[in-house]
């Protein structure tokens, strides 16, 4: 009989940890060894000693974290390629989540472990898509596991975005993007509508929009979007961190309207109370939906459920024969959508 994963894959304050290989993943607090899913700050925290992930994780970590802080030493493992720990071999399989994202594939004595990150089924041009890889145990993000969670087309959002910019042809439209992952996300999807024109960005945007451009993508036409330039804004699209579209910043430009991009946005009273007037359900998670249909697709007699919630998730997968379990780890909230990551870059750019 294989070993059952609880007893080589254990959760300790530190986070999830697996014994044979000695490492951490995604640990909340710095360790020796770890391996890092993807690189926002609810993932990927600062001042671990070695670190594994793929190569746009740790240019994305060090470019968020500053050199040294993103790993004492860091080491690249690319999309397909396996690596012998201790007998343990990983392989990572994209995300879709944000750039560099990664499933995480553990494979010890004949066992199967998958730990999925944060993942977006649905393909999306600045990620590698998702896959489902074939497993016996499922380690699952659940942000968004409830039904009311069903994300529509974010195409059909992108054209609700232009035509507000069509009927107010002389308001700034300011739209909230977390700056890893969502503000690439945004500018690609309005290219693929069509929208040629100059997108203005807040400063705090630019570093990690740069690491993206580092890895071959490109965006068109971006410009810094400098208050002091309201009258050059008029009509425009401006994008910038969701903290900065409800304080003085923003209200400071010509008649704004204000937009917020988040799975959040499908509760309307998270967009109201946020003074937001045009919300965009546009989110870099997996929906209701996608989380069930991901979980059977892997063929997974056991699902474990991290941060979001579980209890739905676990219910549903029980009335299919799928044996469920939360895992409580600490540092993972409903902040996710990259959160953490956008705070601290509006204090970098500060
Ligand atoms: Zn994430
Ligand atoms: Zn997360």
């Amino acid at each position: 009989m294989p070993p059952h994963p609880e007893t080589w894959l254990l959760v300790r304050p530190e986070g999830l940890y697996c014994e044979p290989a000695d490492l951490f993943i995604d640990p909340a607090r710095a360790v020796p060894r770890a391996l890092i899913t993807h690189a926002h700050a609810d993932h990927a925290r600062p001042g671990h000693g070695a670190v594994l992930a793929t190569p746009e994780t740790l240019a994305l970590m060090t470019r968020r974290l500053g050199e040294g802080r993103a790993g004492l030493s860091q080491q690249p493992l690319a999309y397909g390629e396996s690596l012998d720990v201790n007998g343990v071999r990983i392989t990572l399989h994209p995300a879709g989540h944000v750039l560099g994202s990664a499933q995480i594939l553990l494979e010890w004595r004949g066992v199967r472990v998958v730990i999925t990150g944060d993942y977006c089924p649905r393909p999306q041009p600045t990620c590698v898509p998702f896959t489902p890889i074939a497993c016996d145990l499922l380690i699952t993000e659940a942000t968004f596991g409830l039904p009311v969670f069903r994300h529509p087309p974010a195409e059909g959002e992108i054209a609700r975005l232009l035509r507000s910019l069509a009927v107010f042809p002389d308001r700034t439209h300011v739209v909230g993007a977390y700056a890893l992952g969502k503000a690439q996300r945004l500018i690609a999807l309005l290219r693929a509508a069509g929208y040629d024109s100059p997108i203005f960005l807040h400063g705090a945007l630019f570093p990690l929009i740069e690491v993206y451009r580092a890895f071959g993508q490109t965006f068109g036409d971006l410009r810094p979007a400098t208050v002091a330039d309201k009258a050059a804004l008029k009509g425009a699209l401006v994008l910038a961190p969701p903290g900065a579209i409800q304080d003085r910043w923003a209200r400071r430009l010509h008649d704004p309207v204000l937009a917020l991009a988040s799975g959040w946005m499908r509760v309307r009273q998270r967009a109201k109370s946020r003074g937001v007037e045009l919300p965009l359900v546009i989110s870099d998670h997996a929906d209701w939906d996608e989380l069930n249909a991901t979980a059977d697709a892997t063929q997974a007699t056991e699902v474990w459920v991290t941060h979001g919630r579980e209890e739905a998730l676990i219910h549903a997968l029980a009335s299919r024969g799928i044996r469920g379990r939360a895992l409580s780890l600490i540092g993972r909230g409903e902040e996710d959508e990259g959160g953490g990551a956008e705070a601290e870059a509006v204090e970098e750019a500060a």
